[in-house]
């Protein structure tokens, strides 16, 4: 008897944490899934290795400066080189990609998700600024083309593993939960004075540094609010988070009998990328197997909004609705960087998102041009927010 076909898929941003994980999944897999394009920004040495393990039909480096690169090293293989932001957008229309796994970083994932979705491929969705910025007109699209999204994040997989056999039960709320970061218990008067490095240090996963700096600041979990919004077509007062330090529990689902569903396992992104590039299946594996026994306690807490205010910030986006995430988004991706070079401190970070989002124009009803044009805006008035600061 013949196994299942192989699923093409595109890795989008392979050269990150997301995407090196999934080649590890794929790796581990090869009857199951073929590589057809590889994508990354700037780690080209990366790519070039990863192309020549995988063979794809189709790379791109994002960075046309760094194309004459991997155009050289990869010209004895069959491989099409491609770079720029329009080929990015353009590869993931290719025959032969049945899914195209969302692992870059940031609002550059817009336009890519939108054309694979154009394109009718299946989705896993890592890239979740995207979603954030855009989910009316993602859902939408995704609805008329038969497209599924497929969570990557962690939390997402677990709702959707919860509800396995439960779409036509109404649910009544979800949990997301949150490991509450590097500076979980900590007040304002310590948050004023640390630096990256502290904040790089992520107690349970071990991410890319954009994510890595949302965790610490509560903003990845504000982030992850609006995504189960559109993902699971929930009303913000169905979105709970609770922080759950150990991370085992990696989300839960109440339906409207008062039971409560949670998915557990040891914190490896790997078990979410798997469970949606196989999804329906459960492939066997033999990653590490969670015991009962080394964890005497699970606790859980309330998130403390005071000290972290960017949660409260995202459900104010999330109520507003309209271009309101998205200047939460720009704000946020401006914010970070900055701090990431030293040039805001984190407690700052919030005040240049509410001020963005008090001044910023707001719009009900944006296409993806009001998109583009709100993200281009606010980052100009976050890059001058923080150089008056520094002044
Ligand atoms: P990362 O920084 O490790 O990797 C980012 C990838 O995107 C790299 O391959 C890079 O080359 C590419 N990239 C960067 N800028 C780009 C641009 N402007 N255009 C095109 N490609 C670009 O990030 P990561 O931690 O792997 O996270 C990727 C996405 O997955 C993020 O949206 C993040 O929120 C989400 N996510 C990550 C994790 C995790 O464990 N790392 C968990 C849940 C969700
Ligand atoms: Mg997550």
């Amino acid at each position: 008897m013949n196994g299942p076909q192989k699923k093409g898929l595109a890795i989008l941003g392979a050269t990150g944490s997301i995407g090196c994980q999934a080649l590890e999944v794929i790796r581990a897999f090869p009857h199951r899934f073929q590589v057809e394009v590889l994508t990354a920004q700037n780690n080209a040495p990366r790519l070039i290795r990863q192309a020549i393990e995988f063979q794809p039909n189709a790379v791109v480096i994002g960075n046309e400066a760094l194309y004459p690169k991997v155009k050289e090293a990869l010209e004895s293989f069959p491989i099409k080189v491609f770079s720029g932001a329009k080929a990015l957008k353009e590869v993931t229309e290719f025959d032969g990609i049945d899914m195209v796994l969302t692992a870059m970083v940031g609002i550059a994932g817009l336009e890519p998700t939108m054309a694979a979705i154009q394109a009718g491929k299946q989705i896993a969705l890592a890239n979740k600024e995207t979603l954030v910025v855009a989910g009316n007109l993602i859902t939408r699209l995704a609805q008329e083309k038969g497209v599924n999204i497929y969570p990557v994040d962690s939390e997402h997989s677990a709702i959707f593993q919860c509800l396995a056999g439960e779409f036509h039960n109404p649910l009544e709320k979800i949990y997301l939960t949150a490991s509450g970061g590097p500076f979980r218990g900590k007040k304002r008067d310590f948050l004023a004075s640390v630096k990256k490095e502290q904040a790089l240090k992520h107690p349970n996963w071990d991410m890319g540094c954009k994510i890595t700096i949302d965790s610490a600041s509560m903003m990845n979990k504000g982030l992850e609010v609006i995504e189960a919004k559109w993902l699971f077509a929930l009303k913000p007062d169905q979105i709970k988070v609770i922080v759950h330090p150990q991370s085992i529990v990696h989300s839960l689902v109440q339906f409207s009998d008062g039971s409560i569903k949670a998915q557990m396992g040891l914190p490896d992104m790997k078990l979410p990328i798997l469970y949606a590039m196989a999804y329906p299946d459960r492939l066997h594996t033999s990653f590490p197997r969670f015991d009962f026994l080394n964890y005497h306690e699970l606790n859980f807490e309330a998130p403390d909004t005071e000290s972290f205010p960017n949660l409260m910030l995202a459900y104010r986006a999330l109520e507003k609705g309209g271009n309101m995430p998205c200047i939460l988004n720009a704000a946020n991706e401006v914010a970070v960087a900055a701090f990431l070079k030293d040039q805001l401190g984190f407690l700052q970070m919030s005040d240049v998102i509410d001020d963005c989002m008090q001044k910023i124009h707001f719009m009900i009803e944006p296409n993806l041009q009001d998109f583009i044009h709100t993200d281009a805006e606010t980052r100009k008035l976050a890059l001058s927010l923080i150089k008056k600061q520094n002044n």
